[in-house]
């Protein structure tokens, strides 16, 4: 990427790896546009609406956050930039209360929370690009012009001087396979644990002592959370919103099972954790087949642990939480690590407005 005028990259994947890498790269002055396959931007940092019927017949809609409920920051420069990236009230601390008198919460600690919603963080980062949604990339190409990306056929206007993807490993792998066929043999078995999770509205126990969240010891489910006891979460006082994530083994177990059979399982789980009795007004199941990657699982794979993958020469890119450290703080030191490489590769002299 030897120029001047400044490189055109294109980010495919909109969680908070590639919102990320993208606002890093465009800061820095970089020609950056975004594709994603979903609607818009958040990725696994996922907040549902679910539209239901109460019991007089008055059409109700209630958000959950489904995927990461919440995530830790104990790197200093993950925390640096949570504290000076957002506006006021963007993020939120949330240390969120175990049952009273039945069992410790687990380790949970302290947690940060986008708000109003989880995709909210990714937004913000990416308030003021060009973006393009619905655009499930089956295929990229390099040509004398560049990079062109392809979805069903269509394909995005532009070449571009660079690609970058943050997507999970197996959605990854056949897209780099042409053109880098080691780093999609890496890719192909990172093993990423599924999820099930349960997401519902019910009518409030009557004990009142099951605090905000929790980590069943036994059974299927491994987390347990009042959505409704989230800061700048919706709540009323005669309902309680209830996630709750089924573990990993248990959820790669039954991972083809319809989801009727799966939510029955998890709502009797949830009723014997609790010990009383659920009044469900409405509930669903959603089935994650990539939540989270087991720790350091590309690096693992290779002689030298990474954080990233980047080849200059071909100006392609791979960032997500498979690399390194998992979770959302995983994913957010693996795009930052690729953006630092670019920009040091990138012979180009930024705009005085670029920080
Ligand atoms: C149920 C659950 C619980 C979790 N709990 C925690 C937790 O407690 N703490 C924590 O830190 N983390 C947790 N996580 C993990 C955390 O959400 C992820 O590590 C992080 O959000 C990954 O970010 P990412 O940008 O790497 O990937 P993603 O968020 O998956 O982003 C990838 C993006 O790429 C898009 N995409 C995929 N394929 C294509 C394609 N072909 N073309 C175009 N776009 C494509 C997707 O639509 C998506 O928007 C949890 C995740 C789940 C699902």
């Amino acid at each position: 990427m030897n120029r001047v005028s400044p490189p055109k990259v294109v980010v495919i994947g909109a969680g908070i790896a590639g919102a990320a890498c993208a606002r890093a790269l465009a800061d820095q002055g970089f020609d950056v546009q975004v594709v994603d396959k979903a609607r818009g931007a958040g990725g696994r940092l996922a907040t549902r609406r679910l539209e239901w019927l109460d019991g007089e017949g008055n059409r109700r809609m209630t958000r959950f956050d489904h995927g990461a409920p919440a995530f830790r920051a104990d790197d200093p420069a993950f925390q640096q930039f949570l504290r000076t990236a957002f506006p006021p009230d963007a993020l939120v601390q949330w240390s969120p209360a175990g049952p009273r008198g039945k069992r410790p919460s687990g380790d949970i600690g302290s947690q940060w929370l986008p708000a109003p919603d989880m995709p909210s963080l990714c937004r913000w980062l990416l308030r003021d690009f060009t973006a393009t949604w619905s655009f499930p990339v089956d295929r990229i190409q390099k040509g004398p012009l560049g990079w062109q990306i392809e979805a069903a056929g269509a394909t995005l206007a532009g070449h571009f001087d660079a690609v970058v993807l943050a997507l999970p490993p197996a959605q990854a792998a056949p897209l780099i396979a042409a053109h880098r066929g080691d780093w999609a043999q890496s890719a192909s078995p990172v093993p990423m644990q599924p999820r099930w999770t349960l997401m519902g509205v019910a009518r409030s126990p009557v004990n009142g002592g099951i605090g905000d969240a929790g980590q069943p010891e036994d059974g299927p489910l491994g987390w347990v959370m009042r959505n409704d006891a989230k800061p700048g979460r919706e709540s009323r006082p005669d309902e309680a919103h209830w996630v709750a994530h089924a573990r990993p083994a248990w959820s790669l177990e039954h991972i083809e099972q319809p989801a009727a059979w799966v939510q029955a399982q998890m709502q009797a789980a949830l009723q014997d954790w609790l010990g009383e009795p659920i009044l469900w007004q409405h509930a669903v199941v959603h089935r994650w087949r990539y939540a989270m990657p087991p720790s350091a699982a590309a690096g693992a794979s290779t002689d030298a642990p990474q954080r990233f993958w980047w080849d200059g020469a071909l100006g392609l890119g791979v960032c997500g939480d498979f690399f390194g450290s998992t979770g959302v703080e995983g994913a957010w030191q693996s795009a930052q690590a690729l953006f630092e490489a670019m920009r040091r590769e990138a012979a180009f002299t930024p705009p005085a407005s670029a920080t």
